[in-house]
């Protein structure tokens, strides 16, 4: 006997052999228990879903001899007729060759003759959409009020172009797209009976391949048995028979395109091309997991609309931590609007090449978790937290001694080189921020006094120079908190610095505290929202100020 394709080997029998179509199936089971069953119904779904062998299914339970029964008998002449393919009272008929008016019409004319040996006559039109308007109407009045022994049976993949009017004299049945674990098991389940050794990710690889379709997974698993060594059948196998890369592949493509790492992203192409991969394949495996990753951001790794392993999902979550569902999209969107042109170039790598230095240019918007991580990072790497919890430190150890400790027996808040360096990419005057708070933290009265009458000139040579203003009175109060701001400074640095203090906007005529007239210029400026936006836009800072006397102003 001659070889038959699994599709054809394992074709349905009855309602319970139908995979994931319970929707359908259940309501057509009690529909014919209940003796209740239209004389017309239209099957509608995606391509090898079972919307054609449902429908035999249905004419072979309602012709059954012992019938009409949700489970038909397969013993009787009606039964074994259908189940070798060559049924008498079961018209198979193609609607995009029998699409004329007049073939429809002789098939009208016909309806009134009685079935064969059965109890009824079942037409049977796949892809019905492919009628004519005009046949569509010879139909209307059968369909309508149909002889007794006439039913009717429709499929279609294309709904949305039958005519209003048939739809509504037909029971309609939406056929849903397999999921990939319901499709991946029923591949196991054949696998095993065929004797072949297949790992689960190659099955939900052909599953996701199939895009839920049974008819074309069997195909393919067909096409890897054939062609598998020793009846094994590996996710590499399936890669190589369908031209798909690895999945490492195109984890490392996503992650340079994320990292704007062009050069990786240049050498991959290359690599590909070069093994003879097409790249237009690579095209719409880069899309179909940039829609993975966007899946798995808003419906988190528990939801069942990606069709991938769960090793697949938590690798690529881990490459896309903290970037924002919006800049995936963007990405998404800029990659399919090359779709028409990479689909019809005869260039695709420089099309594709051209499309990731374009996607490494989209700027990376950062979401809410990871501006939340880097926060936390930013306190983490703060000199001040850092001196809390030494003195939080101490004051434990203070309980466990029972000894008072003095200030000078403090131990000496060790800055690690990880804080070292976090230091360096502070600005001298962000450092000095950090040495007032840390201060107002110690001693609040001498924080104030530096906040309100010193300001940041200079650090070099281990020296920090400061800025006193205000009156002599001032100055006097600063130099008793010089060594306050030495140890607090050295600490801070890591080593030992001393502190000058520049008393050139000391102004002896304002002792009652008030700054000179240059220095009142320079608060106000300071103080100013506008002055203060440019300074933060352009990341500068206040270099010289002067007064701009409005001309107008000073005419009048
Ligand atoms: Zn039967």
């Amino acid at each position: 006997m001659s070889y038959l394709v699994l599709a054809r080997k394992y074709r349905p029998a009855d309602f319970n052999a139908v995979v994931h179509q319970e929707h359908v199936t259940t309501t057509l089971k009690n529909a014919i228990e209940l003796n209740r069953v239209a004389h017309a119904h239209i099957f509608t779904g995606p391509r090898g879903t079972g919307k054609t062998t449902i429908a035999r299914i249905l004419g072979k339970c309602m012709n059954c001899f012992n019938g009409p029964s949700p489970i038909p008998c397969e013993n009787c002449r009606s039964c074994n007729e259908i189940s070798s393919g060559s049924p008498s009272d079961i018209i198979e008929i193609d609607g995009a060759s029998n699409n004329s008016v007049d073939q429809i019409r002789e098939i009208r004319d016909n309806l009134v003759y009685k079935p064969v040996h059965s109890r009824y006559k079942i037409y049977i039109i796949d892809e019905v959409h492919m009628l004519s308007t005009a046949a569509f109407n010879a139909l209307l009045k059968s369909l309508e009020e149909p002889p007794p022994h006439i039913i009717f049976l429709f499929a279609t993949t294309e709904p949305h172009k039958i005519p209003v009017t048939i739809l509504s004299r037909c029971q309609r049945h939406d056929l849903k797209r397999v999921p990939l674990g319901a499709l991946s098991e029923h591949l196991a389940g054949l696998c095993k009976n065929e004797n072949i050794d297949a790992s689960m990710e190659s099955l939900l690889n052909i599953a996701s391949t199939a895009e839920g379709s049974v008819r074309d997974a069997m195909s393919l698993l067909d096409q890897a048995i054939a062609s598998a060594p020793d009846n094994k059948i590996t996710l590499e196998h399936i890669n190589w028979l369908i031209g798909s890369s690895s999945f490492p592949v195109i984890k490392e493509t996503l992650d340079s395109i994320f990292k704007a790492d062009r050069k990786a992203l240049i050498n991959i192409l290359a690599e590909l091309y070069l093994s003879g991969k097409d790249l237009k394949i690579f095209y719409s495996d880069i899309a179909n997991y940039l829609r993975h990753i966007i899946i798995l951001k808003i419906n988190g790794k528990e939801g069942n609309l990606c069709d991938i392993s769960k090793d697949c999902k938590n690798e690529l979550l881990e490459i896309s931590m903290g970037l924002s569902p919006q800049y995936i999209s963007r990405l998404l969107d800029i990659t399919l609007k090359e779709e028409s042109k990479i689909k019809y170039t005869e260039n695709i790598r420089i099309l594709m090449e051209l499309l990731f230095l374009k996607l490494c240019e989209i700027p990376e918007t950062k979401s809410l978790e990871k501006i939340l991580v880097e926060l936390e990072k930013l306190k983490a790497s703060d000199p001040g937290e850092v001196y809390i919890s030494e003195s939080r430190k101490t004051e434990e150890n203070k309980i466990e001694y029972k000894e008072p400790v003095h200030e000078t027996d403090l131990p000496p808040v060790n800055v690690s080189t990880d804080k070292k360096q976090n230091l360096k990419t502070l600005s001298n005057e962000e450092i000095w921020l950090k040495i007032l708070e840390k201060i107002s933290k110690i001693k609040m009265a001498a924080g104030n006094l530096l906040k309100n009458n010193s300001r940041f000139l200079d650090f070099n040579n281990d020296t920090l120079k400061i800025k006193a203003v205000g009156s002599g009175y001032h100055i006097s109060m600063l130099k008793k908190e010089s060594s306050l701001i030495e140890k607090t400074a050295s600490e801070i640095y890591g080593k030992e610095i001393r502190v000058e203090f520049d008393e050139s906007f000391i102004d002896e005529s304002l002792n009652k505290g008030f700054v000179n007239e240059k220095e009142k210029i320079f608060l106000q400026a300071e103080s100013n929202p506008l002055v203060n936006a440019v300074k933060n836009k352009l990341k500068g800072k206040i270099i010289e100020e002067r007064l701009i006397k409005n001309k107008r102003f000073k005419e009048e």
